[in-house]
């Protein structure tokens, strides 16, 4: 299984989701890394264009790639949240596996419009990577919120997720179905969690016959994630839970060696940290390492 389209393709045989973890340092890379070779199931790591900005585009598709080849294992990479095709060009001549597509911001008609071009350049440049576009709003910024936006009426219905699919070309579709980018305090704190639109997400999945993805995973009930997954999400997008880790575990690094000045002494409470969330996803993502 070299590519991904063939892991989702195997994972949605096992009735398995595909995990997406954000990254924006080295931390976070090493514990995703960690967690998916220690549970041997395939793991996508995405970057958005700001996590990109950080690290570099053409600096972590050389690093994730030569990962893969150094321990023969399938960590795939992705664009998280393009917005631009100028940024997607830039990622598919990086070797990226897949990119997020996201115009969902624009007018219906002209999410299709555009992102019907873009699946078309893309695929010029890079034939095998996967593109996912965007519909209806899920919020943004992958952080902690005050308060939750009102999303109910950006959900997505099954008839304008088959129309964009079939319009546009795009291998996978992110639709809105209860889902939301970030948490609210009250998740952080284990108070709350997000539900699913589960019915929606079967009647996409009935109408487009597409991979889907859920973003905003995080803070999400459990068993809410297991249902979907059933009734079709492919890929689970977690992002904040691993930031909210990644600061815990540095406050532990730091608090536990006030005079230290060494980063590979002070940064691994900071990769256990997230390492610890990571595999708590990926086993429930994973059927087989659920029930071992
Ligand atoms: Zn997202």
């Amino acid at each position: 299984m070299n590519t991904l389209r063939a892991v989702l393709q195997d994972a949605q045989a096992k009735g398995d989701a595909v995990c997406h973890f954000n990254l924006s340092d080295l931390v976070l890379l090493k514990a995703v890394l960690a967690g998916a070779r220690e549970l041997d199931v395939p793991v996508v790591v995405g970057l958005s264009e700001g996590e990109r900005e950080f690290v570099g585009t053409r600096a972590i598709g050389a690093l994730v790639r030569s990962l893969r080849e150094e321990f023969d294992f399938p960590i795939f990479l992705n664009a998280d949240h393009t917005h631009s095709l100028a940024k997607g060009i830039e990622a598919a001549k990086a070797g990226f596996d897949a990119i997020v597509f996201d115009l969902s911001a624009l007018p219906f008609e002209e999410n299709v419009r555009q992102t019907k071009q873009a699946v078309e350049a893309l695929k010029a440049i890079h034939p095998s990577m996967m593109v996912e576009g965007e519909i209806g709003d899920i919020g943004t910024g992958s952080e902690i919120h005050d308060a939750a936006p009102d999303l109910a009426k950006g959900l997505s219905s099954p008839e304008e997720a088959k129309q964009f699919v079939e319009s546009t070309g795009v291998d996978i579709l992110a639709p809105a179905v209860g889902n939301m980018h970030g948490m609210l305090r009250s998740m952080v704190r284990g108070e709350t969690k997000k539900r699913l639109d589960i019915e929606r997400i079967a009647s996409i999945k009935r109408a487009t016959g597409a991979f889907l993805t859920l973003h905003g995973g995080s803070g999400t009930d459990d068993d809410d994630l297991r249902r979907a997954i059933a009734a079709g999400i492919d890929i689970v997008h977690i992002n904040t839970e691993l930031r909210v880790a990644w600061r815990k575990g540095l406050e532990q690094g730091l608090a536990k060696m006030p005079e230290e000045v060494v980063p590979y002494k002070i940064l691994p409470p900071a990769v256990e940290a997230v390492k610890q969330v990571v595999l708590s996803r990926l086993r429930l993502f994973n059927g087989k390492r659920r029930a071992a």
